[in-house]
């Protein structure tokens, strides 16, 4: 099994995992064109695409993807059935693509029926983390995300995050906000700045390492909360609402 990605619309990751025979599955298409074309250059044989969730930037290729290979299975959440999906599923099923079992969890608070695919050591997680960041909360689901970003921080420390957007420069200068003086983050900043100038791919996102310089699975921490001017047993959820809340207006991204 091999893992690859396609840099789509203005910052989305469209992930392919494709195996031994070519044949492939596509994660969270925004686009068609650069799928299609990326699938005929590489001679692969798309078997199914996996939704996480129902905002047209992850949904929009699905359409004339199917058009061109009309066999595809596409996999979705209940929200998503009225972007081509024949099977819809939920948290806790399993699915099995490309002789691989494939856990379906449930990951709301970015869209309340958001899921997160687990293929051990890939979680596909749509827009709930992203490096250094997380997913903006729709519809107050504050709690929601919350608990999802907890879940998710329980997986082993070797998972390989792969996000759907490239948010990274932009969040680490967030954090660096509130961390100026935090060795890991500056030092991330640094090294990824560095990839970005020679034009390399800054892929991975390890958990363990994510859990260093990602503020938002860091908010029970006493340093955070004291940078943020808060005694030590404020609640991690509240710094989680408040950070989220600030991030909104900060970065002013969509997702
Ligand atoms: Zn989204």
């Amino acid at each position: 099994m091999i893992l690859t990605n396609i840099m789509a619309l203005k910052n989305n990751y469209i992930w392919i995992l494709y195996d031994k025979n070519n044949s492939c599955i596509i994660i969270d298409p925004g686009e068609s064109k650069i799928v299609i074309k990326e699938i005929i250059q590489k001679k692969w044989n798309p078997k199914a695409i996996l939704l996480t969730h129902n905002h047209v930037d992850h949904t929009n290729g699905v359409e004339n993807i199917l058009k061109k290979y009309p066999k595809i299975i596409v996999f979705g959440p209940e929200e998503t059935k009225n972007f081509h999906v024949n099977e819809i599923i939920k948290g806790g099923d399993k699915i099995n693509l490309l002789e691989y079992d494939i856990d379906i969890i449930s990951t709301p608070g970015h869209t309340l029926g958001h899921i997160s695919y687990y293929l051990k050591p890939y979680l596909f997680c749509g827009d709930t983390l992203f490096s250094a960041g997380c997913g903006k909360v729709f519809k107050n689901n504050y709690i929601k995300m919350y608990n999802s970003i907890q879940s998710i921080k329980l997986f082993p420390n070797n998972t390989v995050l792969c996000c759907a957007h490239e948010y990274t420069v932009s969040n680490l200068i967030f954090s660096m906000h509130f961390l100026p003086q935090d060795k890991n983050i500056k030092c991330y900043y640094k090294k990824i700045q560095k990839k970005i100038f020679l034009k390399k791919n800054i892929f991975p996102f390890f958990l363990n390492h994510e859990k260093k310089i990602n503020i938002f699975l860091r908010t029970d921490e006493f340093f955070l909360k004291k940078s943020m001017g808060f005694k030590k047993s404020k609640d991690s959820f509240e710094i989680f609402c408040y950070l989220r809340k600030i991030k909104d207006i900060f970065g002013a991204k969509r997702d």
